[in-house]
Formats: structure tokens, sequence, C-alpha cells
């Protein structure tokens, strides 16, 4: 078990969570940000880091991939504490009014204050009712990058967003 001490802990390193935490440091906060996934970028890595995004204020067009990077540059500019592959899973408060969140690792975060940027929660995939004992033999839940699946015949289960980007 770690401990951990800040000002400001982030829960969530997606979009939000990365220039929120930005922000904290410019505002001479030490900071924590906490993520579920091993990487940061939420669903913009986890989902879609190949497509082309439109909407963004000072990028007329930008890969989502490229937007995590630069947001992840901005952010590490005040050298915030990464957890990734860790959950926020509970929180208390002491006496002196910090509050200490506890992760899915056993760390512990004790802090000032507490900023949630879930966005829409832990990702956890829907599972193929059958086929589990292939997971990352072949079956996968996530692209984050294209490049292995040349050349091989890919079958995209599936009819969101997501599953038409990646056909
Ligand atoms: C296929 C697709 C295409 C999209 N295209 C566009 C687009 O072109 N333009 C656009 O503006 N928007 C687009 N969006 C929407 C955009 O991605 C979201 O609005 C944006 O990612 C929200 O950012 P966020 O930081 O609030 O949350 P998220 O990106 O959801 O990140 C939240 C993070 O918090 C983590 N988390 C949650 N709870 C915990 C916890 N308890 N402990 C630890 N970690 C936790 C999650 O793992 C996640 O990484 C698209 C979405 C999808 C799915």
């Amino acid at each position: 078990m770690t401990g951990h001490k800040v000002d400001l802990l982030v829960v969530g390193a997606g979009p939000v969570g990365l220039y929120g935490a930005y922000y904290a440091g410019v505002r001479g906060l030490s900071t924590a940000i906490i993520d579920s996934l091993s990487e940061v970028g939420g669903q913009v890595s986890a989902l879609y880091p190949e497509k082309m995004i439109f909407d963004i204020a000072g990028y007329p067009a930008v890969k989502g991939r490229d937007l995590v990077e630069a947001l992840l540059t901005q952010a590490s500019a005040h050298r915030p504490q990464f957890l990734l592959g860790q959950e926020a899973q509970n929180l208390r408060t002491d006496s002196a009014g910090r509050f200490q969140v506890e992760t899915s690792s056993g760390d512990s975060i004790d802090c000032g204050a507490v900023v949630v940027t879930g966005g829409i929660g832990t990702f956890t995939p829907r599972q193929l009712p059958a086929g589990e004992i292939y997971l990352g033999r072949g079956l996968d839940y996530f692209v984050p990058d294209p490049a292995p699946y040349t050349g091989a015949d890919v079958v995209v289960v599936g009819g969101g967003d997501s599953a038409l980007d990646w056909a």
C-alpha cells in the first residue's frame, strides 16, 4: 500500500480531468490524477484514438491520439502524480476536514479536495456471452492501434459509433 498526500485529487484522466489537473497546477496546487485505465485520455484513448475530431476550440481538425498527447503535455507541466490502472473506490473525511480516498490497488490518497471527472464512469467492456478464452488471443475489446490487425480478417461486433469507425 502506498500513501500520497496532495492538495487536490482528480478522479478520471479523460480530457476534462487532464485539463483540470493542468489548471490546478496553474493555481499552485499539488495534484494527483487517478484513472482505472492504464493510460490517460478516457474515452478518446480507449475508443477512438485514430478518429479525427472537428469540434475542439483552436483545432480545426485533430486526431484523438494527438489531442490526448497535447492535453498530457499541458497537464504534465505542473508535475501531477499519475495513478493509473486503479479505481477510486472509497471516500472518507477526517476531523481536520481532509479527504482520504482508497483505491482498488490499496493506495490511499490524503487530499484537501476531490474533483470527479469520471465521464460515463469506469470502462468495463460489455463482454461477449462466448469466447472469453480468446481474450488477448484474437478477441479484443479496445483497439488503441490498428497496426497489429494489418492483413488480418477482422469481424467487428457491435453497431455503434466505435464499431463503424473501426470498420
Ligand atoms: C466513439 C465516440 C466518438 C466521440 N467523438 C467525439 C467528437 O468527435 N467530438 C467530441 O466533442 N466528443 C466526442 N465524443 C465524446 C467525448 O469523448 C466525451 O465527451 C469526452 O471523452 C468526455 O471527457 P471526460 O474527461 O469528461 O470523460 P471520459 O473521457 O469518459 O473520461 C473519464 C475517465 O474517468 C475514469 N474513471 C471514472 N470513474 C473512475 C474511478 N472511480 N476511478 C478511476 N477512474 C475513473 C474512466 O476510466 C475514464 O478514463 C465521442 C465519444 C465516443 C464514445
